[in-house]
């Protein structure tokens, strides 16, 4: 280490923005939000021509009247922060923009665990990733429904590999998990009862397409808080061009009104839709409007179909532009919603949020195959849902535990180190390269970074930090709420 008056600095990595009139700097390696005075844009502007040695530093801040004492240690906490690096320096020099994240330790406890309880589904949705063209599922010969043994397996499972975390997580999913709903129940009870034996407890969601929504299921879904995810497009004329039964009739007039008695019923959480949208499917706003204030769910989150390019239902580049747009019109209202102290339902900005307000700095990009695994009727663990029943993916068998040689070659290969491509990207702590899911119907390898959609990803990225910003700026009270209520 050299002294720090010979040290010759340069610009850290970071990426700049503004937000309620202040300006932030977002700073990459450690995925933490800096807000910017007039001292440290003093200390940046000094870097226009380049690298600049510490005594030149001070000296440009003793211009604007700091003491000698001052402006050293500003300047010293600036390279804590890694807002400048040395650039002259044996070890100090290791302050490449690269910030090393650690690989995950080989017995990183489980955190979730989605348990699809049936492969089978009542609807014949066209883009559907476990039925549709880009299927990585092989189901054939395996389970179209999981047994309670299997079941009890899986819960034993998720409690012995998440040793040292107080509450774990169910997730119930399909195929269309109320297909299964008898075995649901039994899972509730028995994960309830072993978990409170040790002292524990499990959240239990699931995910469904609605149709075979009951009051008595609603009663039950409400009485155990479980969360409910429905899949739902929009109004009759969108959701139905892809969301339809085997004979091609549209699904929305079987849901509608099961959705409402849901949402009046179930009285212990807050209800969410899920999106997928796809060429025609693309009205952001206006399906917001009719999920929101026409059929009163709470939340709801839209995710671009994940598919080959060459699909008739891909969106092309102009359609991811007019999504963008539109999520732009959806956050600036979140922001107005924010200011006056109200929760808004949009959550493609309150999970960004949730992740700025955490200082997430991911080495991958989800929890999948680390602290998240998926498990299909058959017993085989996957590294998420959308893996279950694909012997490519399979992470080993709930019979005979996760195969650990093949899920370190999965989480080495999704590593964000590995993905040189990401390295130089000021958006990769949030994003680390994108779904594996997706990376694999795109590029046929989970490990491959989304490079199709990095542009739109930034921009996004961008927009959430400027709400952040200015929300912290104007009414940080909200950002306090926000994370009680989330339990962050
Ligand atoms: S996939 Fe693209 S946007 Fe995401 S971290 Fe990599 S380079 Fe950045
Ligand atoms: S791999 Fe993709 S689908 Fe699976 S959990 Fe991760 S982001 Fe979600």
């Amino acid at each position: 280490m050299i002294a720090v008056e010979t040290r010759t600095y340069r610009l850290g990595e970071y990426h700049p923005f503004e937000g309620g009139g202040r300006q932030f700097l977002y700073l990459v390696p450690a995925g933490a939000i800096f807000e910017m005075d007039t001292a440290v844009s003093t200390v940046i502007d000094a870097f226009n021509d380049g690298e600049v040695t510490h005594e030149q530093l001070v000296e440009s801040l003793m211009e604007r009247e700091f003491l000698y004492d001052d402006a050293s240690e500003l300047i010293g906490e600036l390279f804590l922060t890694r807002i400048i690096l040395a650039s002259n320096a044996g070890s100090d020099a290791s302050s490449a923009s690269q910030e090393p994240l650690d690989p995950p330790p080989a017995n990183f406890p489980l955190q979730s665990l989605v348990m699809n309880l049936t492969n089978q589904c009542n609807l014949s949705c066209q883009y559907c990733y476990e039925f549709g063209e880009d299927k990585v599922a092989t189901p054939d010969g395996k389970p179209k429904f999981m047994d309670l043994e299997t079941a009890k397996a899986s819960v034993n499972f998720l409690l012995a590999q998440s040793s040292g975390r107080k509450a774990v997580h169910i997730t119930f999913f399909g195929g269309e998990t109320l297909m299964n709903f008898p075995l649901l129940k039994q899972v509730v009870t028995y994960a309830n009862e072993q978990a409170s034996a040790q002292g524990r407890s499990i959240d239990f969601s699931l995910t469904t397409n609605a149709t075979l929504l009951t009051p008595a299921i609603i009663e039950f879904l409400s009485d155990n808080r479980i969360g409910v995810t429905v899949s739902m497009d929009g109004p009759p004329e969108l959701h139905d061009q892809l969301r339809v039964f085997a004979n091609g009739r549209g699904s929305y007039d079987v849901i509608a009104p099961r959705v409402k008695a849901l949402i009046q019923g179930h009285r212990t959480r807050p209800i969410t839709a899920r999106v997928t949208l796809t060429n025609g499917v693309t009205d952001v706003v206006r399906i917001y409007r009719h999920l929101k204030d026409e059929l009163g769910f709470h939340e709801i989150g839209f995710a671009p179909v994940t598919t080959s390019p060459d699909r008739l239902y891909a969106i092309n580049e102009l359609g991811m532009h007019g999504v963008l747009e539109q999520f732009h019109v959806l956050a600036e209202e979140y922001l107005e919603y924010a200011l006056r102290g109200e929760m808004h339902g949009f959550t493609n900005v309150s999970d960004t949020i949730a992740e700025l307000y955490q200082g997430v700095n991911k080495s991958h990009p989800c929890g999948a195959g680390l602290g998240l695994v998926g498990v299909g009727p058959s017993g085989d663990i996957a590294p998420c849902h959308r893996f279950v029943d694909s012997d490519t993916h399979s992470l080993g068998n709930i019979a005979t535990g996760i195969d650990r040689e093949k899920q370190s070659d999965f989480l080495e290969r999704g590593h964000i180190h590995a993905k040189y491509d990401c390295h130089s990207c000021w958006a990769r702590p949030l994003c680390a390269g994108g779904c594996h899911h997706e990376a694999f119907v795109r590029y046929g390898d989970t490990g491959h970074p989304n490079l199709h959609y990095c542009d739109w990803i930034r921009d996004w990225t961008d927009t959430c930090l400027r709400i952040f910003g200015a929300i912290s700026a104007q009414n940080p009270e909200f950002l306090e709420k926000f994370a009680e209520r989330k339990a962050l």
